[in-house]
C-alpha cells in the first residue's frame, strides 16, 4: 500500500543497518504477536503484526529495500500518479489511518482529498421511437436534480457576504492528527468535518440554498442520441448529474434508453427484418413492387418462381453501426398468400390451370374455408 513507511513502522531510521532492522523487528514481533493478546485487542494487534511483517519482508532484502527507497511500497507504477506516495517516501514517519480499516475519505478518498466534493451520479430514463434509435436524434430530457444555486452562483453565501477561512483546518480542508503508537508516529488525515473539506465556513448562508450552493430544480436539456443505439443501452453524460455542494464539480447522469418497437420491423443487431406479402400469380410470374424501409419505400424485383419464405437482402438499409461506419442490411421475407376468395371466373381459370399442370384438385362446390383436417374429422366423426 502506498504511503506505508516501513522504516517508521519498524521504528528505525532510513540509514539503519540490516542488524538494526532485524533487532527492531524481533522486538516488535514479540510485543505484537497475537498469541500474547486476547479478545478485541488481538484483532488490532494482528493487523499491526501483519504490517510489521510486511515492512520487515521488504527491508531485510537489499534489492527490495532499494526498490522501496526509490518508489515506495507499491513499486514504480504507483509512485507516478499516487497522491499518497509523497508521504511514504518523505521520511516523516507518516502512516495513514486507512491501513487500520477506517478510511476517512470513503470511496472517493484516493482521488479527491480536499475541496468541495463532487455531486452524486444520477439516473434517468429516456423514451425513444424505433427510428430515433436507428438514426439517432436530439431529444429533450427533464430531470429533477440538485442544480447550482443561481442566487449565490454555487458559493453558498448570502449576497454581498464572503466565506471565511475554516477555523478547524485553517483552510486546508483536511485535519491531520499526529499521535504516538507502538509503531511510532502515526498521522491520520481526514476531510475537515466543520467545512466538509472546503476549507471555508459560511457565516451568512444564502437563503435560497441554505448555504449548500445547490438546490433542487427541474433541469431540461438536449441529449445527443447517437445513431444505432439499442433498447437497454445506457448513455453516460458527464457533469449532468447532481451539482456538487458549494461549487463542487457535478456528478454524471446515466441515461437508460427505452426504445419503442415498430410492428413493421424487427431488429436483430444492426439488421432489420420485414415481410412482403405477394399473390400466387406474382410469386409464379415475378413482379416489381415497393417494400417499406426506414428510409422510405424501396423498389424490389421479385423474380419468377419465388417461393414462400424466400428472403431478399437489401444491403445498407439496416441500422447504422454505433461504433464505426456503415449500416446493417434489410432482410425482406416474402410471404406468398393463397387466395381464399375466388370468384367463379377465377375458380374456372385455376381449374383450367390445374388441369394443364396435371394437378388433381377438389371438385367444384367444396366449401371454402374448410381445411383438410376438418374434413378428416367430419369423415370419422
Ligand atoms: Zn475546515
Ligand atoms: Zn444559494
Amino acid at each position: 500500500m502506498a504511503g506505508e513507511d516501513y522504516y517508521a513502522i519498524l521504528g528505525v531510521t532510513r540509514s539503519a543497518t540490516d542488524d538494526e532492522i532485524k533487532r527492531a523487528y524481533r522486538n516488535l514481533a514479540r510485543e505484537l504477536h497475537p498469541d500474547r493478546h486476547a479478545g478485541a485487542a488481538a484483532e488490532v494487534n494482528e493487523e499491526q503484526f501483519k504490517l510489521v511483517n510486511r515492512a520487515y519482508e521488504t527491508l531485510k532484502d537489499p534489492e527490495r529495500r532499494r526498490q522501496y527507497d526509490m518508489f515506495g511500497a507499491d513499486g514504480p507504477r504507483a509512485a507516478a500518479g499516487d497522491p499518497f506516495s509523497g508521504f511514504g517516501g518523505a521520511g516523516m514517519g507518516d502512516i495513514f489511518e486507512a491501513f487500520f480499516g477506517g478510511n476517512p475519505f470513503g470511496a472517493q478518498g484516493a482521488t479527491q482529498r480536499s475541496g468541495p466534493p463532487r455531486g452524486e451520479n444520477l439516473e434517468a430514463i429516456l423514451d425513444l421511437e424505433f427510428a430515433e434509435a436507428v438514426f439517432g436524434c436530439q431529444k429533450e430530457i427533464s430531470v429533477r436534480l440538485p442544480a447550482m444555486c443561481g442566487t449565490c452562483a454555487g458559493r453558498g453565501t448570502a449576497p454581498g457576504t464572503d466565506p471565511v477561512t475554516c477555523i478547524d483546518c485553517q483552510g486546508s480542508g483536511e485535519l491531520r492528527r499526529v499521535r504516538q503508537s507502538l509503531l511510532g508516529q502515526v498521522v491520520t488525515s481526514a476531510a475537515c468535518p466543520r467545512c466538509s473539506g472546503t476549507g471555508e465556513m459560511i457565516p451568512n448562508p444564502c437563503a435560497d440554498c441554505r448555504g449548500e450552493g445547490r438546490r433542487m430544480e427541474e433541469s431540461t436539456f438536449t441529449v445527443e442520441v447517437p445513431a444505432g443505439v439499442e433498447d437497454g443501452l445506457t448513455l453516460r453524460l458527464a457533469d449532468r448529474g447532481a451539482a456538487g455542494q458549494r461549487g463542487g464539480p457535478s456528478g454524471s447522469l446515466f441515461v437508460h434508453l427505452s426504445v419503442a418497437s415498430d410492428e413493421r420491423f424487427e431488429r436483430q443487431g444492426d439488421n432489420l427484418h420485414t415481410t412482403l406479402t405477394i399473390g400466387v400469380a406474382q410469386a409464379a410470374l415475378g413482379t416489381e413492387t415497393d417494400v417499406e424501409s426506414l428510409d422510405g419505400p424501396q423498389h424490389l424485383t421479385v423474380g419468377p418462381g419465388t417461393q414462400h419464405g424466400h428472403v431478399e437482402r437489401v444491403r445498407g438499409l439496416g441500422v447504422p453501426h454505433l461504433r464505426g461506419r456503415g449500416r446493417g442490411d434489410l432482410f425482406v421475407h416474402v410471404l406468398v398468400e393463397t387466395p381464399g376468395d375466388l370468384t367463379p371466373e377465377q375458380d374456372e381459370l385455376l381449374r383450367h390451370f390445374a388441369a394443364l399442370r396435371g394437378e388433381g384438385v377438389s371438385p367444384p362446390g367444396t366449401t371454402s374455408g374448410e381445411g383438410v383436417f376438418s374434413r378428416i374429422r367430419s369423415a370419422f366423426g
